[in-house]
């Protein structure tokens, strides 16, 4: 079978499309035939070799998959049943979805909701799922529709697009942050309202700043991550999942102690089965059709590593699909 396989040699990765054998899989009890998958932030560092994400070669990168499952020890699947994954460290420690096939625990999947194509489950992939998180994140913080403008940075990325379709979906008012006035219009049809540039929230400010987000979604981290806190409302939820523009954050105590605002991160690749099939689940029942037309640029496993090059040069706009078989 076909499969992009990532080699490290003198201290630098390489990557290229070659052939395996179904023997060579990893352990695992089910085995699924892999359809789509899709190109995140991690799997472009992983494929240039940028922030040392893959540890043992050769390896099979790939973050997230959908597909079928052609044989399974578990009882919970049965041949032919649709299923999706992300996480687990799958396409980081154990070969992933950037092959023909891949075997994984039955325990790492989730079976696709009803109505979900494989094809759609992986236009919102990784990202998407995160960005689904966020949204659930805000909600449990008590960030609701009505209560003000709620912000998310890095918009234009996987993450930040998909956040932004289905807070505006759900009836919130939404400003996005974007490094790329390029990208307005594309930003304006997923549903956000005004879109702020990269710089005014790259500079340092105040400790406390004028209120001005109900809540935030933020993809970006360091000096992004601290000026939303600065402006967030009393009692308003932001809410960190990413580090696209840094891991550091250089903020203070005074959002916290003086205006009750709350801070909740979100991992994707840990998250618990229970709360992976709600979101799966909401996705599918919020996201509108003209979603999966506006988003997603389609390519061959062989375009994946020049791919991965222009998503870390802030080249690649929305969600970037990879067809494997
Ligand atoms: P993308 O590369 O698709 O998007 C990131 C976006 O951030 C870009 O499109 C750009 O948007 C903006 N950006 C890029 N570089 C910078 C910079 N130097 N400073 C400020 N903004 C920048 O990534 P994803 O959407 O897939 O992921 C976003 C972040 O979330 C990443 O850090 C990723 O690692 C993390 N993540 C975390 C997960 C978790 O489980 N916690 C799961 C998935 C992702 P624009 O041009 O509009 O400004």
């Amino acid at each position: 079978m076909r499969a992009l396989l990532l080699e490290q040699n003198d201290g630098k990765t390489a990557s290229a499309v070659g052939q395996i054998n179904t023997e060579q899989l990893p352990e695992g009890d089910v085995t699924v035939d892999v359809y789509w998958s899709s190109l995140n932030y991690k799997d472009a560092m992983a494929i240039t070799g940028t922030g040392k994400i893959i540890r043992d070669f050769p390896m099979v990168p790939g973050i997230d998959f959908a597909g079928r499952v052609s044989s399974s020890q578990d009882k919970r699947y049965n041949i032919g049943q649709p299923v999706v994954l992300t996480g687990w460290g799958v396409g980081e420690t154990h070969w992933g979805g950037l092959a023909e096939q891949a075997r994984v625990k039955g325990d790492w999947l989730v079976p696709l909701p009803e109505g979900l194509e494989a094809r759609h489950a992986m236009i919102i992939g990784t990202a998407g799922f995160t960005a689904m998180l966020c949204v659930m994140a805000l909600e449990e913080g008590g960030v609701l529709p009505g209560n003000g403008e709620v912000i998310v940075s890095g918009a234009s990325g996987g993450v930040g697009s998909t956040a932004i379709t289905l807070l505006a979906t759900l009836g919130y008012n939404v400003v996005a942050i974007s490094g790329r006035a390029s990208n307005t219009d594309y930003l304006t049809q997923l549903g956000a309202k005004r879109i702020l540039t990269r710089e005014e929230f790259s500079k340092e400010g105040r400790a406390l700043d004028k209120q001005r987000w109900a809540g935030a979604i933020d993809t970006v981290g360091d000096q992004t991550l601290a000026t939303l806190l600065s402006q967030t409302v009393y009692g308003g939820t932001v809410v960190a999942c990413g580090l696209a523009g840094g891991y550091k954050l250089p903020t203070t105590v005074m959002p916290f102690i003086l205006r009750n605002v709350r801070l909740q991160g979100v991992d994707s690749v840990m998250c618990p089965l229970h709360r992976r099939m709600d979101a799966w689940e909401r996705l599918a029942q919020t996201l509108p059709a003209s979603f999966y037309e506006q988003t997603a640029t389609e390519i061959s496993l062989e375009q994946v590593p020049e791919t991965a090059a222009g998503i870390m040069a802030n080249t690649v706009t929305g969600r970037t699909l990879v067809k494997v078989r």
